[in-house]
């Protein structure tokens, strides 16, 4: 085992993992349950553009139990038996997860967050969205939320070069997002951003200035995954033509360890890796389940000796 200077550092994982973050915060387990609201996305529909980013398909983060067809309270409680029975978890966060979470009214968006807030069970919501998505009156709505529950905003980057925003059809730019954090943040919720590595034309050094940005703003945890792709997008049609070389499982872990090593440990980490299901993952197969992924670089961690923050400029 590896001593850190730093509490926030997990002892064991070497990071700030976002379920250690959670339990120095609450006192207690908790898990994030995956809710599909039923939402579109603006990337998609044709408000800011069509086709949708170049590797989305809404399957590869969806789990199989959520549809939105299946009402928000039968979504939930069917993922909380879940970790209940798996985790022992006791409390739980409702995660609208699919597509764009605040791409509505204010009056459904408080409706749907309003009515994941009625159990007992709930301390708070997370909210996956896109920083062009982001209306005053949601603002107002999750900081209101925010005074007696738990809130995270989750904001897609995915790159902060805007050549590659505008290669995978992202329709947003790096400018978008930081305007975004700025509206969102001192506004007692926490900020989570997404991120992704493997972008054709990337280098790992370009990658690596992320954390930088990371550290510069108001950023309270993070989701960061390979680029991969699945049946049905655009990116799957480009690896068929030889016009995407996935990265290597080793030069992943080996970036994404260089990565923690730069990034404050104040930022929690609530993913290392993407996953997607076998049937429909193309490239890369890497093999790994998503434990071993994680495992993979905690241990790249603990094979260094180091930790995340390590290299890092403020905490
Ligand atoms: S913003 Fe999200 S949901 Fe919309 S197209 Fe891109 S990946 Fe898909």
């Amino acid at each position: 085992m590896h001593t850190t200077p730093d509490e926030r550092i997990h002892p064991q994982l070497h990071l700030n993992s976002y379920g250690y973050y959670l339990r120095r915060r609450f006192g207690y387990r908790i898990s994030k349950v995956n809710v599909d609201a039923g939402f579109t996305c603006p990337n998609r529909d044709g408000s800011k553009g069509s086709g949708g980013c170049i590797y989305c398909n809404n399957v590869s983060f969806s789990p199989k139990e959520t549809q939105a067809v299946v009402p928000l309270e039968e979504q939930m409680a069917a993922g909380m038996a879940y970790h209940r029975v798996r985790l022992g978890s006791e409390k739980f966060i409702i995660y609208f997860q699919k597509y764009t979470n605040t791409y509505g009214s204010v009056e459904l968006l408080s409706d749907l967050y309003r009515r994941a807030l009625d159990h007992p069970d709930v301390i708070g919501i997370s909210v996956g969205t896109r920083p062009d998505s982001l209306e005053d009156d949601a603002l107002e709505l999750l900081t209101d939320i925010a005074k007696t529950k738990y809130v995270c905003l989750e904001l897609g980057l995915q790159s902060m070069d805007d050549v590659i925003l505008t290669n995978i059809n992202r329709g947003h730019t790096l400018d978008d997002f930081i305007q975004a954090v700025k509206r969102a943040s001192g506004r007692n919720f926490d900020i989570c951003a997404h991120l992704i590595h493997g972008f054709p034309g990337e280098s790992a050094d370009e990658f690596l200035k992320a954390a930088d940005l990371m550290a510069a703003l108001p950023i309270d945890s993070l989701k960061l995954h390979q680029l991969h792709a699945v049946k049905g997008t655009e990116l799957a049609e480009l690896y068929r033509r030889g016009e995407f070389t996935p990265l290597t499982l080793d030069a992943y872990v080996a970036t994404v360890a260089d990565f923690l090593e730069l990034l404050p440990p104040r930022i929690a980490i609530q993913r290392l890796y993407g996953s997607a299901p076998l049937d429909i993952c193309v490239a890369p197969q890497w093999g790994l389940k998503n434990n071993q992924m994680w495992y993979a670089i905690v241990n790249e961690l603990t094979r260094r000796g180091s930790w995340q923050g390590r290299r890092a400029v403020g905490n």
